[in-house]
Formats: structure tokens, C-alpha cells, sequence
């Protein structure tokens, strides 16, 4: 019933970099890596679509 967003914004608290990172092909997860270290995230969706604020990555 709700949408969800197709990007997360997300801080790379490694570089203290702000990026977006994309849902993935199961969306279930939002997906991305550090730009300048390369370092991956991911971000789970839960089901009461509490992912739906920017997070920092630590
Ligand atoms: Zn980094």
C-alpha cells in the first residue's frame, strides 16, 4: 500500500560522506558503497517501512 523510496540518503560516517544509495533487486535492502573507500552498506526495509529517514552508516 505505501510506497517506498527507490534511494536512501545516507552518511558514510567513515568520510563523513553524504550519498544516495538504491534498493536492491529483492527490495529488501538498500544497497550502495562508500565512494571515496569503496566500504559497503546496507540498510534492511523493514515491513513498517521504518527505513524511510536518512541513516548514518557506521
Ligand atoms: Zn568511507
Amino acid at each position: 500500500m505505501e510506497k517506498k523510496k527507490k534511494f536512501l540518503g545516507i552518511l558514510f560516517d567513515c568520510c563523513n560522506v553524504y550519498r544516495r544509495i538504491y534498493i536492491n533487486k529483492e527490495k529488501n535492502a538498500y544497497e550502495g558503497n562508500c565512494p571515496l573507500c569503496q566500504r559497503e552498506v546496507r540498510v534492511l526495509i523493514g515491513s513498517d517501512g521504518s527505513s524511510s529517514r536518512f541513516f548514518t552508516a557506521r
